[in-house]
């Protein structure tokens, strides 16, 4: 495996930087909102992916009849991790989970509807999979949808809940997932497109510890028409498995961690603890080596899994990197967790201040980091889940219950 940017690859990162520092602005780009700044929710921030899309870095990896420019994944990767590195709003959503299956299966309307916005990014997406009782086990889904007729069309009524929808406060659209078969499991459910903005869709928000917004939504008598649904019916969950995989690597990004441990280096190296050094405590010298070391296994197995992508893409005989991103997925939201439990501890009791508190250590980013990453170990599939994933199609393992 080659661990090194090509020129060109290095030129296009050094080109996303400069665009950044041209567009810097604290409204936009705000590290101290940790994983959840990839969200595009303020009219700044859409404005400024609208200028991403002006230079052709929305479909990069699209195909060029759809306006993109059948660029290597690796371009998106390191447009993402400039973009997160410096707390700002991030491709993924639009670009990927719903593009890209836009793509691979929508109909020719879906396609001519939706593609252009997204390239524009003139639309936002709430993802809506979750239920009350379908979390991990996303297949178990049960928002009804039954066969309709309204005002001349034909399509699906549906009714039924969905909880934790990111985004669905301020998105346009909804990417749903809908029961369209009560007695097939996993070949029973159907994604549509459903407008968020309408009668019979209720959106009460759910505050996180992380101060972010998410919500439960609320389905009543809601008809969607035949042509808002992607891809074949009953075949939803396929779309979302094979959604997933691109989720898992692109809503986790490196660039983060690695500036978080950077504002824990720059505390240990100054900060004294009973007139002494904290960087001469061998306790925390063996803990910040031990720190840097898994920060840099995490960096090489995003590499990995953009390496098997790039692979894949350039041959369809080769899976995409389902295995390698659920190791990358697994080990670095983990490691995040343990980076901020080791923030709070070493920077003692004063890392309980509030982000941006004036004199708080670190200026308080222990305490953000520390309660913002509790969702990156849940959201995208939970660690338990990658660890079935790894055992049962990385390693052959037999299923066990
Ligand atoms: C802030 C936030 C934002 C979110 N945004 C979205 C969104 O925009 N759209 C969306 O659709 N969803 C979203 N989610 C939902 C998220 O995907 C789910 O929370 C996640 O899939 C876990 O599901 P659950 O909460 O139902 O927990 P459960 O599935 O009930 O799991 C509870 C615990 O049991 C463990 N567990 C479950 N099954 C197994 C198993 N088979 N083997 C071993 N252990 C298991 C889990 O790992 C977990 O520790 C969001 C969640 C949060 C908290």
């Amino acid at each position: 495996m080659d661990f090194e940017f090509s020129p060109e690859q290095l030129a296009y990162r050094a080109e996303v930087e400069q665009f950044l520092d041209e567009h810097d602005d604290p409204d936009v780009f705000d590290v101290t909102r940790e994983n959840m700044a990839q969200i595009v929710d303020t009219p700044k921030r859409r404005a400024f992916m609208k200028e991403l899309g002006h230079k052709g870095w929305l479909g990069m990896t699209w195909p060029k009849e759809y306006g993109g420019s059948e660029g290597e994944g690796v371009y998106e990767y390191l447009l993402n991790e400039a973009l997160a590195g410096r707390g700002g709003p991030q491709i993924g959503k639009g670009v990927g989970i719903i593009g890209k299956t836009l793509i691979a299966h929508g109909n020719d309307f879906l396609k001519q509807n939706f593609l252009p916005m997204i390239l524009e990014n003139d639309v936002e997406f709430a993802v809506g999979y979750s239920e009350p009782n379908a979390g991990s086990d996303a297949a178990s889904m049960k928002l009804k949808a039954v066969r309709h007729e309204q005002d001349g069309k034909t399509g699906w009524l549906l009714n039924g809940q969905k909880t934790w929808t990111t985004s669905a406060h301020f998105a346009e659209w909804y990417w749903l997932g809908t029961r369209t078969d009560p007695d097939n499991k996993h070949m029973g459910i159907t994604l549509m497109l459903v407008p968020l903005d309408q009668p019979g869709v209720t959106i009460r928000g759910i505050w996180t510890m992380g101060d972010e917004r998410t919500n439960e939504v609320f389905i009543d008598e809601v008809f969607v028409p035949d042509e808002y649904v992607v891809g074949e019916v009953n075949k939803g969950f396929q779309y979302i498995s094979q959604a997933l995989d691109l989720e898992r690597f692109t809503m986790f990004t490196y660039s983060p961690i690695q500036q978080r441990l950077d504002v824990l280096l720059d505390y240990v190296k100054t900060a004294t603890r009973d007139g002494r050094p904290l960087r001469d405590d061998p306790v925390i010298r063996q803990q910040i080596a031990q720190l840097c070391t898994q920060a840099e296994v995490a960096r090489v197995m995003g590499l990995k899994v953009v390496d098997e992508t790039v692979k894949s893409e350039h041959d369809r005989s080769i899976p995409p990197p389902t295995i390698a991103s659920s190791k990358y997925k697994l080990f670095t939201t983990e490691y995040s967790r343990r980076l901020a439990n080791a923030s709070m501890d070493i920077g003692a009791p004063g890392t309980q201040l509030r982000v941006r508190t004036e004199d708080a250590p670190m200026e308080g980013r222990a305490e953000s980091t520390y309660r913002y990453t509790v969702i990156d170990t849940i959201g995208g599939g939970a660690s338990e889940i990658q660890k079935n994933i790894i055992a049962r199609r990385g390693l052959g393992l037999p299923k066990n219950f």
